[in-house]
């Protein structure tokens, strides 16, 4: 887990490293150099082709100090800032994410906020086409009227997706598949840098496989790399990915063709206990009906992964299928190949796109079921053949039933109502102010929810934005905890309570550093007997305390990570020595 993976750690940090597109980094560059810069880009493309990466380019060229022609230099502090994905500035929304929705909605409020530290505020919001429509509607007012210092990045990979209205707002650029022979360079320079032996007919066959995807090559090589240190030969990789995936492939469409849902899902799971990838398997799914439902329909297709040994067993398979049940299938599989990448059961759309397909269509829905993707996708499309009752993945068979995988729908989080236009708040608000009062939150928090309590001593205000405060944390996981909606809605009403007015929060990460006089969370010994004496001066006592950095033992380092205390208080957890 230490380990950073290859893409993450050489994602390029100029325009001269971005790989493949071309056309996109000139009409970048010109339109920095010549100070025409738009308010709003679309970024749209196939996945793994560098569309996030040329947005965080963007965010840091249109900040950085150097002089326009060395943009962005890498060097200056808000180079620096974004390299280390701190900058307060560039704000990066997942779309896809459950906070996604609540993101836009807050990007509406504090979009009129000058920037912290930069020229612009960068927004980035990835995978913008899986916005609701008040989200969208919410966007697309902020696009209407971009306040001058406000940028925005929607990078898609279905642009097909998203509103006109919204598209018409924006300089859209296509992001195109990667060639092959420039995914081989890259990998070979990849390879030189990180000291990895591979032959070039290895590469070849990796950056194949990833058809066009950069970030999908170079994840195949990581992978390839950890096995041994022999080095990686085609041998290798035909045996990792090759023969043995493309037997699976093969194995999965004959129980397809005979409707054996165990057979088939018994093959795809012996796949991924032997590794493979969900997504990757799903995509080999794909290109493989893709080139049966050609066959099938007698277009003249080059079988480019099959060798003309399999050529009798594929033209079986073509027939086996209606051309209309092969289209459906590759849609399904295809579905699975561009579900969002993690996800508590990774292979689940995988197994689902597969019963999905093999069943036959239910009744008074001829061969055509709708199949738009779902709203949510994190929820996987639920088997609509329920009275089949086909056999249960091993893995995905308990969970995917229980309620947190039922449909949460987006709406329902979501009013339909356009958001609040900014207020401007407290302006005597300052995140000094506020951390002088933050045991008195603490306190207040205490008794509402323990563990959110513990978490909070693992952030500090970092910005006061209007009527939102920024929190900045050191550690994702806290981050992520408190922004879960009902944490976050508690502290809210607590801070709004504690400073008589209505304040939202807003979660960041920022780097340890940042955090004033902080290296590790504050001990949390201000017992609630101090809570009526404790005014400012108690807090900022308590706070000089903390700034001398104390050298903390081992264990009361363990005791003062606020989820081990959270664990110690709630639970009745015990920290073993070991
Ligand atoms: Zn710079």
């Amino acid at each position: 887990m230490a380990v950073q993976a290859l893409y993450r750690k050489w994602r390029p940090q100029t325009f001269d490293e971005v790989v493949g597109q071309e056309h996109i980094i000139c009409t970048l560059r010109n339109a920095l150099t010549s100070g025409r810069i738009h308010h709003a880009y679309l970024f749209a493309g196939p996945r793994g082709t560098g569309k996030t990466t040329s947005a965080r380019l963007l965010a840091k060229a249109v900040n950085c100090l150097a002089p326009e022609e060395q943009r962005p230099c890498n060097e200056c502090a808000i180079c620096r800032a974004v390299n280390e994905r701190r900058l307060l500035d560039l704000i990066e929304i997942d779309a896809a994410s459950n906070t996604g929705v609540d993101d836009v909605r807050e990007l509406r409020e504090r979009v009129g906020f000058r920037p912290n530290e930069a020229r612009y505020k960068v927004y980035v919001i990835d995978e913008v086409h899986m916005l609701s429509n008040a989200a969208f509607n919410a966007l697309l007012k902020t696009l209407e009227e971009p306040p001058p210092h406000a940028i925005f990045v929607l990078a898609t990979t279905r642009p097909d997706k998203i509103p006109d209205t919204v598209l018409s707002r924006c300089q859209r650029h296509d992001f195109r598949r990667i060639s092959l022979e420039k995914i081989v360079a890259r990998l070979e320079w990849l390879a030189e840098q990180e000291h990895i032996q591979a032959d070039r007919e290895a590469l070849t066959l990796v950056a194949r496989q990833a058809t066009g995807s950069m970030r999908d090559a170079e994840s195949l090589l990581d992978q390839l790399a950890s096995y041994g240190n022999a080095g990686i030969t085609a041998v290798e990789v035909r045996s990792a990915l090759g023969t043995g995936a493309s037997e699976t492939v093969l194995q999965v469409t004959d129980a397809l063709a005979e409707g054996d849902v165990a057979q088939g899902l018994g093959a795809i799971n012996a796949a991924m206990d032997e590794g493979a990838d969900p997504r990757q398997f799903a995509r080999q799914m794909v290109e493989h009906l893709r080139a049966l439902l050609l066959l099938r329909l007698k277009s003249d297709v080059m079988l480019g992964h099959a060798s003309d040994d399999l050529r009798p067993r594929l033209e079986t398979q073509a027939n086996a299928f209606s051309a209309r049940a092969l289209a459906q299938a590759v849609k399904l599989f295809n579905q699975a190949a561009a579900e969002s990448k993690g996800g508590w059961q990774p292979q689940l759309p995988l197994e689902m796109a597969f019963i999905e397909a093999a069943l036959p269509p239910e009744a008074g829905s001829p061969g055509s079921p709708n199949q738009s993707t779902p709203a949510n996708p994190r929820t996987p499309p639920p088997a609509r053949h329920s009275t089949s009752s086909p056999p249960k993945p091993r893995s995905a068979s308990a969970r995917s039933t229980s309620p947190t995988s039922s449909p949460a729908p987006r709406a329902a989080r979501e009013p339909a109502v356009a958001y609040d236009v900014p207020t401007p708040g407290d302006s005597s608000l300052t995140p000094d102010a506020l951390r002088n009062r933050w045991s008195e939150l603490l306190n207040a928090l205490r008794p509402r929810n323990l563990s959110l309590e513990a978490l909070m001593h693992s952030c500090e205000p970092m910005a006061v934005e209007g009527n939102i405060v920024v929190l900045g944390f050191t550690h994702q996981f806290h981050r992520s905890k408190v922004e879960e909606e009902r944490n976050k809605q508690v502290v809210e009403e607590v801070l709004s309570d504690l400073l008589g007015q209505r304040y939202r929060v807003r979660c960041i990460l920022a780097a340890n550093k940042q955090l004033f006089g902080k290296t590790q969370n504050p001990a949390p010994t201000v017992s609630r007997k101090m809570k009526d004496t404790e005014g400012v001066l108690g807090a900022q006592q308590e706070r000089t305390a903390l700034d001398t950095k104390p050298t903390l033992s081992a264990e009361q380092i363990i005791a003062d990570d606020p989820l081990v205390r959270a664990a110690i208080e709630e639970l009745g957890a015990q920290v073993v020595q070991r």
